[in-house]
């Protein structure tokens, strides 16, 4: 006999225009929520967020969901963004669940693996990520932009998980503790792990995409990665005063070239008092410019009111 109650687990579903595979997905998912009875609690569902779609996908979810009443959906009033609909879809989310799993609409990730999150979690994990093993259905230019962008990150200082995106599954205090992030320009790779909480992870094979074109264009790409790199990381500013330092330096070493020159008596006139000038007033400007900015950054960190602390543990 059980004697310790199933946890109830969502699987949130953003989609945009995601008339094609939706039917497809549904079933998948289906499948796998009852692969997972003896798990999970009867009262588990999926959640579709439709992020402010064009086509059919929001009268396809109501269909879905009079049929089924293991499938439930929220409809945006408009097109919000990915990162945006799967926080409306967490936020929903645990009214009900106690776990939560956010998956792609197109199931390019391995939604086989969501029973293995879930036995992770049962295990003490408050955070699974699942982490892409092999990018191979990936074209070219994704797969070297993705790794070269997770890079990039990574040196700016930005504590992000490799390969990985937004498939994960959060307990319900992980999500409470995020909905205190209360920052508009989300980025939830950047975010989820400044939680702290215990972590662990899941691997798996990216699949083509079922049906249905990415609705991630390059734009998209580079707009998400800029979020991510001006939300978690002071680096550009940093770099803005290295650059002041760099040319004043450079004007110092103009200075000495122009008193060796004037000693020689080589000096061509009115070179070296524009030159000079030119590297000093810009090295200034900079620096003047990194100062401001680290003041500014102040104040963006201020702004954006992150929690300073999520406690894990007490003992009263
Ligand atoms: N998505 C969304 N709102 C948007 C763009 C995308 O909710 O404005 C959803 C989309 O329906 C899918 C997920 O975000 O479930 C990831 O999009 P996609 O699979 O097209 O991205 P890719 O795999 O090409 O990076
Ligand atoms: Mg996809």
């Amino acid at each position: 006999m059980e004697t310790e109650k199933k946890p109830c687990l969502a699987i949130v579903v953003p989609c945009y225009n995601e008339e094609p595979v939706l039917e497809q997905t549904t079933q998948h998912l289906l499948a796998v929520l009852e692969g997972m009875q003896e798990i999970v609690s009867h009262d588990s569902r999926i959640l579709y967020v439709d992020d402010g779609s064009h086509d059919a996908t929001w009268s396809m979810i109501e269909q879905l969901h009079a049929e089924d009443r293991r499938i439930a959906g929220i409809s945006l009033a408009h097109n919000s963004g990915h990162q945006n609909a799967l926080m409306a879809g967490l936020t929903t989310a645990i009214r009900f669940a106690d776990l939560t799993v956010t998956i792609d609409a197109d199931l390019q990730d391995d939604e086989t693996v969501i029973k293995e999150m879930v036995q992770l979690a049962l295990q003490g994990n408050d955070i699974v990520y699942g982490v892409r093993s092999s990018r191979a259905t990936d074209t070219w230019f994704k797969r070297t932009t993705a790794q070269a962008f997770y890079r990039l990150m990574g040196k700016m200082g930005v504590k992000t998980v490799y390969n990985h995106a937004d498939y994960r599954l959060m307990s319900r205090r992980a999500v409470e503790a995020l909905l205190h992030y209360e920052e508009r320009n989300l980025f939830l790779r950047g975010l989820v792990p400044l939680l702290g909480y215990k972590t662990a992870q899941v691997e798996y094979a990216r699949k083509e995409r079922q049906a249905g074109e990415s609705k991630y264009p390059l734009t998209k790409m580079l707009n998400l990665a800029f979020d991510g790199i001006t939300s978690f990381s002071m680096s550009l500013v940093h770099m803005v005063l290295w650059l002041g330092l760099i040319f004043l330096l450079i004007a110092l070493g103009i200075t000495i070239w122009v008193i060796v020159c004037l000693v020689q008596h080589k000096a061509i006139t009115g070179w070296s008092s524009l030159i000079l000038s030119i590297w000093f007033c810009s090295g200034c400007v900079l620096i003047g410019l990194g100062i401001v900015g680290e003041y500014i950054g102040k104040i963006y960190m201020e702004v954006k009111r992150r929690p300073r602390f999520n406690i894990k543990d007490e003992r009263l």
